[in-house]
């Protein structure tokens, strides 16, 4: 018989979200047990292939105001959480560089009046500044000569994932928490089998977790999945004759790409976004794509050594936007839908799912009402899920597990 084991509060996948949120329930004073179905480096999750890049600005051309929103307020939390951190992760606010090839200039006003038009006008006003070709060589040498124009987008950030990844659950373990690694594909019901008792558990699966997001009831949804997988891939090369200080985009009709360096030499090249399911390894195409895009923004890539091509999927639900659903009679909270911004946005994100598991051992009857659904309004539901998902046998009144 599997000896049980109790704990305030049962983490399930060890991706981006997960080991946040392990990170500040332990450091909170939760006991906390994180399970996950692959290993400890984590090579399973969308969050160690991505680039990690903290673009609020860069990504409003693209994304709504809620992401830009989420995204400065997860950056200040990054700052302060990343200094907490006994080992040092690389991370940078030195701006984001973006170029373009003169033939593809019209790329440049749909660019920058998208950005215009979501971001708030301050962020615009403090952060964009447009380059000559000199300006572009002064903030970027290797780039000198180059290009003719480019914007800075200032302050914009990235970090080292894997880094962070690593250094988030070290110190997780180091305050106590237990880990079940190799646990293959379980889901909240299947966790009194393993012999973990939980007060409260924390879905943090990603797109492992499709099954609790089908949206199965809701007619109107029922041809659209509630959560659904866009393949991304990109490269990571070792470049030492490159020398680029910070992440540059290179706009483009077609194969918009950007290079991400990272600590000793690294490049992360991506990203593909494709409609797809699959994940299957990355296509000659897209390996094409991205590596002809970096060449033409330097010919030293020419020379740099492929190390890696990465496939993931980004998990997406169907407004593009995060979102967490409390059950509070079952005491699941499940958080998802973090798409291409994980890294920019997980802070803020995590941060709101904490406070409810937290109302939740506090036995709050209303704990998807913390603080943080005022602030991020719709990012929080209550929902009560079918009985295949549902834990069932939880008491709706908790008593403060924390200590
Ligand atoms: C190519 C690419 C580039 C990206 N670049 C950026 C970027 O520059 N900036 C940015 O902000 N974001 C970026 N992202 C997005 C970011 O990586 C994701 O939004 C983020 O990783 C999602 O976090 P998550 O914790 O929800 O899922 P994941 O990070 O995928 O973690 C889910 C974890 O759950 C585990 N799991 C799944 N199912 C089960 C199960 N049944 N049982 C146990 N464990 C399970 C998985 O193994 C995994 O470890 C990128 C993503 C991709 C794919």
């Amino acid at each position: 018989m599997t000896a049980v084991q109790s704990f305030d509060v049962a983490i399930l996948g060890a991706g981006l979200a997960g080991r946040l949120s392990a990170w500040q329930l332990v450091r909170a004073g939760a006991r906390v047990a994180l399970i996950e179905r692959g290993g400890p480096d984590g090579s399973g999750s969308a969050a160690h292939v991505a680039a990690a890049m903290l673009a609020p600005l860069a990504e409003s051309a693209i994304a709504e105001r809620r992401i830009v929103d989420l995204g400065i307020a997860s950056v200040d939390l990054w700052r302060s959480w990343l200094q907490e951190l006994p080992e040092r992760v690389f991370f940078q606010e030195d701006g984001t560089l973006v170029v373009w090839h003169a033939r593809d200039r019209a790329e440049v006003s749909l660019f920058t009046s998208r950005m215009r038009a979501v971001a708030p006008p301050e962020l615009v006003q403090d952060r964009l500044r447009a380059l000559d070709g000199n300006g572009v060589g002064q903030v970027e040498p290797a780039l000198a000569g180059r290009f003719t124009q480019g914007l800075l987008l200032q302050g914009e950030g990235q970090l080292d994932n894997r880094g962070a990844m690593r250094a988030l659950l070290a110190c997780a373990i180091e305050h106590g928490m237990h880990c079940v690694w190799e646990a293959g594909e379980i889901d909240a019901v299947a966790l009194p089998g393993m012999g973990i008792h939980a007060g409260v558990v924390l879905d943090c699966r990603g797109l492992g977790a499709r099954e609790a997001w089908t949206d199965a009831t809701d007619a109107q949804r029922a041809a659209l999945p509630g959560l659904r997988g866009l393949r991304g891939e990109v490269v990571r090369v070792h470049a030492p004759d490159v020398k680029l200080q910070r992440p540059v985009r290179l706009l483009h009709p077609r194969y918009p790409i950007y290079i991400a360096p990272k600590p000793n030499d690294l490049y992360v090249i991506g990203a593909t976004e494709i409609e797809s399911e699959d994940d299957s390894p990355m296509s000659v195409r897209s390996a094409l794509e991205l590596l002809s895009a970096a060449h033409s923004l330097h010919p030293a890539f020419g020379e740099a050594r492929v190390l890696e091509l990465n496939v993931q999927r980004r998990p997406t639900r169907p407004d593009h936007l995060p979102a967490i659903r409390v059950d509070q009679p079952s005491r699941v909270v499940r958080v998802n839908g973090l798409y291409r911004h994980g890294w920019l946005i997980a802070p803020a994100v995590t941060e709101a799912a904490c406070q409810v598991v937290r109302a939740l051992l506090d036995g709050d009857p209303a704990a998807h009402a913390v603080p943080s659904s005022l602030r991020w309004p719709g990012m929080i539901a209550p929902v009560h899920e079918p009985a295949s998902l549902a834990r069932g046998g939880f008491p709706d009144a908790g008593g403060g597990l924390l200590h």
